[in-house]
């Protein structure tokens, strides 16, 4: 394996250690081995990273480029980080436990984001405002300054792009706070960044714990926006600190998303949907279709082809492209043990799996199916972040609906059926900021994405997503 063993921060355009000098040790979840330590931000490391954001915006040595050029330099990362995909998704599968192929997948992704609001840069635009005879009122786009980005560990590099692509289009600089638990592969984007010509300071990042170096992040005076993507207890302080800073703040959110299979639907797509909407990353994403509501005519068949799915699933390191790999750490597998365990105890019944793969140094979890689970149980109101499927019941349109909506998130949702009316009538009436018909993680960079409820708000992907990343100055002029 060649990680390499040291890693440190990117601040004003140079790799440096911490002021501390302290580090945090990266492992391998798959064999729960050490792997790497990178250089552990804490509030100096973070104040000298937020200067430096300050002053290249004070300069306007990026607000001030022709947005054109400035999208350009955004299509270049694209390039490098592909260039660079393999070397990168390397390091990804081994600190976060992801599968080789999704990993690459990652980066391509990372790259899309990229090339997308590079391709936006220059419509970023303002308005004319009709006023009559002796007036000219008209609108420009201004970035916040300088933007902080903090991040969860799933999928670090895609949801850094998805942020600060369009914050960097609209001409921010950025602060980017690694997640402690694989903070060590996005460091090749502070490589990037200078090899493609943005200016010092453009773009830092910093890895570090949440209560020190994250929260210093939200607390620094000379930061103006907070983009974060992670756990609901985590956004409402991110929040907090927003409104008594009074600055904007983008919050990404959990979900405990349901997916609802009407008496017609088609069961291959159902199956499909389930296997990649659940067990892709072990679950461990924010978007996964945790709960599978079914018609109670087809519920037995609907189960027995999911237990069959499940039993053709392989369980293994990343690196050979297991279907279910490692959850991100020991403490993540206890979690989601106790949530299948609180389950039975309250009375549902396990189809297949149900525990920790016995006898393994990693943190692998067995895939679960959980059937006959109630709406009320806590498996079906938590996020477990796990590849743990809830399964439940239903007998008409108006309770399947109902127990969809019925938990405090709003991420996505889905409906299974092949009745033209009913699929869009049934999505109207789902909660949720992404509604997939008939394939769940139907969409791509290009559609917006983002909760309702305890899932957040603010919109990321898509056009919708660079409004977040700039206010609007109307400016009005007297000419007569
Ligand atoms: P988390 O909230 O524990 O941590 C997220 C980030 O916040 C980490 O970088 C952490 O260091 C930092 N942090 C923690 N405390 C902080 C504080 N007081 N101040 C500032 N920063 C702080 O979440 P996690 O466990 O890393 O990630 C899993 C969660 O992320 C799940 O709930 C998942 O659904 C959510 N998620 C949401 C999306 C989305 O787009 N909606 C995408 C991916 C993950």
């Amino acid at each position: 394996m060649g990680i390499r063993s040291h890693w440190k921060n990117y601040i004003d355009g140079h790799f440096i250690d911490s002021v501390a000098g302290r580090t945090i040790e990266v492992e391998d979840p798959a064999t729960g081995e050490k792997i790497a330590e990178i250089a552990r931000a804490e509030a100096g490391d973070v104040h000298l990273a937020v200067a430096a954001a300050k002053q290249c915006f004070d300069s306007r040595a990026l607000a001030d480029l022709r947005p054109i050029n400035r999208g350009r330099m955004l299509i270049d990362v694209a390039r490098e980080l592909r260039r660079r995909q393999d070397e990168i998704a390397e390091v990804i599968c081994h600190e976060s436990g992801m599968g080789m192929v999704d990993s690459i997948d990652q980066v391509d992704c990372a790259a899309q984001y990229f090339e997308y609001y590079g391709g936006l840069a220059d419509k970023i635009e303002g308005s004319y405002i009709p006023l009559g005879k002796g007036f000219i009122d008209y609108t420009i786009p201004e970035p916040h300054g300088v933007s902080a980005h903090i991040i969860p560990w799933n999928f670090p590099i895609e949801l850094v792009a998805r942020g600060v692509a369009p914050a960097l289009a609209a001409g921010n600089t950025v602060v980017i706070k690694s997640p402690e638990l694989d903070p060590l592969h996005n460091t090749f984007l502070g490589e990037i960044a200078g090899s493609v010509g943005f200016p010092d300071g453009a773009i830092n990042i910093i890895a570090g714990y949440g209560d020190d170096c994250g929260s210093a992040l939200c607390e620094h005076p000379d930061v103006n926006q907070l983009v974060f993507t992670g756990s609901v207890p985590t956004g409402r302080k991110i929040l907090n600190c927003a409104a008594r800073r009074i600055i904007p703040a983008v919050v990404e959110l959990g979900g405990k998303s349901a997916g609802m299979v009407m008496p017609d639907a088609d069961l291959d797509k159902v199956v499909a949907s389930t296997r990649v909407g659940i067990f892709f990353f072990s679950g461990q994403v924010c978007s996964a279709m945790s709960r599978l509501l079914v018609h109670r005519s087809i519920y037995d068949d609907v189960v027995d082809r999911l237990c069959e799915m499940v039993d053709g699933l392989s369980i293994g390191h990343g690196k050979d492209n297991s279907d279910i790999t490692p959850l991100i750490s020991e403490r993540q597998l206890q979690r989601v043990e106790g949530l299948v365990q609180s389950a039975v105890d309250a009375g549902a019944k396990i189809a297949r799996g149900g525990a920790r793969v016995a006898d393994s140094p990693g943190y692998f979890m067995q895939p679960t199916l959980i059937c006959d689970a109630s709406p009320d149980m806590d498996a079906m109101q938590q996020e477990a972040f796990g590849p743990v499927l809830c399964i439940s019941a239903f007998d008409n349109e108006e309770e399947g609906v109902s127990i969809a909506n019925g938990t405090r998130y709003g991420l996505c949702a889905g409906v299974f059926t092949q009745d033209l009316e009913a699929a869009h009538r049934i999505a109207a009436r789902l909660k949720g900021g992404q509604i997939f018909i008939n394939k769940w993680f139907a969409g791509g960079i290009e559609t917006p994405f983002g909760g309702v409820g305890e899932s957040g708000f603010g919109r990321e992907k898509g056009q919708d997503a660079i409004r977040n990343y700039y206010q609007t100055k109307n400016v009005g002029c007297l000419i007569g």
